[in-house]
């Protein structure tokens, strides 16, 4: 018999050295209670290393923003905060967390739409404002008069082949901004242009990239100094350890929604898929997880890329040509395998269909992000013992007295069938997973958050909120041995 369809995740050698410490999962769940999210600082610290390898060999100035809005983990900021870099906040509620891990005004970006209130709490601190629209800009110039100059950069948005985005002022409009940027030059200190992508294509990036180096002429002409060219985040994560047999499981889905093999959706989900009398067609919800393209190789392709509008200079050569720092704000790439969440087994029982269904404790959307199916396999602990296992096709169902709480609506193939008390591991949740769509409305409380550091050969957890990098040691990910 050939194995069964799976989606295989990616670990980090740290936290397989965690999950693979006999008892070491079981003890945090005893300690802390399940479910429980864990958080790996040292990961975002290696993640972090990376991006600036890629950044070291290609640019002269740039500056790393963590867009905080990932994770809410105040563990993750710290290490952020420790390792120098800046951040970007989209609240009031993560600028307070920022200032409170101990960013300085001079590294913080606020992104994001933001409103009145938010403005005024704003001008005058020195935090660099991301500022989204035209009315913002005229509220900042009309608030800051009189009292203070702000640090501002124009978020621009609307490049040629990109999807329409609700962000940002759209390129025919800049000129208007830049209008205003000279009027009010006492009050607007004016850094430069920023845009975010939330898309894998490299092309778009570079379009983008050169619309901004056009309109820093035009900011030129009107007498303004520019310095920054902000790039935003949107650097893609990678989430299976292993493309075929992903693409193999997709294959097997496809066809199983049209009615062959075996079933491998739960209640007529399509995830996306169109099917009609001809097949089965479109893009999947989730196609994200099948990326293979980490963070780095998209920022160094970006780097290197040639710009036809500049003699085929690559983006590296022509920003530093122009005197621009490059800033970034990734979330994701930084908190990439930094996090996973362990609930408990509960119970196992079947439909009625003859699916077997697997009880944990939490609900999809503690480890879903919204309208999503996380495509890769958890892990149930402990392992198989050996004989008299069988692999088991199953569905992970939620605690939420609803139908549609359903962790996985994709069957997932385990080793063996779980048991009451046993632990499942929901692989690399710290990017959105966590947060994003966590719901209280059940009125069950939100998962502790608990930081998992490696020292010494062993693994000491605390609660989030209270670790601290300690020194540079941190950043040592023993056993590597490259990427992951
Ligand atoms: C969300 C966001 C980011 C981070 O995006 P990732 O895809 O997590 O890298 C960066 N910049 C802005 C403006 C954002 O809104």
């Amino acid at each position: 018999m050939s194995a069964p369809p799976a989606l295989p995740a990616m670990w980090h050698p740290l936290v397989r050295g965690f999950l693979d410490t006999p008892g070491a999962a079981q003890r945090v769940v005893h300690r802390y209670g399940s479910p429980a999210h864990l958080l790996f600082p040292q990961v975002f610290a290696d993640n972090l290393h990376r991006l600036r390898q890629v950044l070291d060999g290609q640019l002269r100035r740039y500056r790393i923003c963590y867009a905080h809005k990932a994770n809410r983990s105040r563990a993750l900021l710290r290490t952020g905060e420790h390792a120098g870099i800046a951040v970007d906040a989209a609240s009031p509620q993560e600028l307070a967390a920022a200032v409170g891990a101990g960013f300085t005004a001079d590294r913080i970006e606020v992104t994001g739409p933001k409103g009145e209130a938010f403005l005024r709490q704003l001008v005058g601190t020195g935090v660099t404002i991301n500022v989204d629209n035209l009315w913002e800009l005229h509220r900042i110039a009309d608030l800051a008069r009189g009292h203070t100059r702000v640090p501002v950069l124009l978020r621009v948005s609307g490049f040629p082949a990109a999807a329409v985005s609700r962000f940002g002022i759209p390129l025919a409009e800049a000129g208007a901004a830049l209008a205003v940027l000279a009027e009010q030059r006492d009050w607007l200190a004016f850094r430069g242009f920023a845009f975010h992508l939330d898309s894998g294509e490299l092309g778009e990036r570079v379009a983008a990239v050169q619309e901004c180096l056009a309109l820093v002429e035009q900011a030129y002409a009107r007498d303004l100094s520019p310095s920054v060219l902000d790039i935003g985040g949107g650097f893609r994560q990678v989430f299976t350890a292993d493309a075929a047999r992903f693409d193999g499981y997709v294959a097997a889905l496809r066809e199983s929604l049209r009615g062959r093999g075996e079933p491998m959706a739960w209640g007529g989900n399509t995830f996306g898929f169109h099917l009609d009398d001809t097949g089965v067609r479109g893009t999947p919800v989730f196609h994200k997880y099948a990326n293979t393209v980490p963070a780095t190789g998209m920022l160094a392709d970006l780097l290197s890329a040639p710009l036809d509008a500049h003699g085929g200079r690559t983006v590296a050569q022509v920003v530093a040509e122009n005197l621009l720092d490059v800033w970034l704000e990734p979330g994701k790439a930084l908190v990439d395998h930094a996090g996973i969440t362990v609930a408990r087994v509960e119970f196992v029982k079947r439909a009625a269909d003859g699916s077997v269904l697997v009880h944990v404790d939490l609900s999809r959307d503690t480890v879903t992000p919204a309208d999503q199916e996380v495509m890769v396999d958890p892990l149930v602990l402990p392992g198989p013992a050996g004989s008299g296992d069988e692999p088991v096709g199953v569905f992970f169902a939620g605690r939420l007295c609803l139908e549609r709480d359903l962790i996985t609506n994709h069957k997932v193939w385990l080793p063996r069938c779980p048991r009451s008390g046993d632990l499942v591991v929901f692989p690399n949740t710290a990017a959105y997973h966590m947060d994003l769509s966590a719901a209280s409305a059940s009125m069950h409380p939100l998962p502790p958050k608990l930081a998992v550091l490696h020292r010494d050969g062993g693994y000491r957890v605390c609660r989030d909120l209270e670790y601290e990098p300690v020194t540079d040691a941190d950043r040592a990910v023993p056993g590597t041995g490259g990427r992951l």
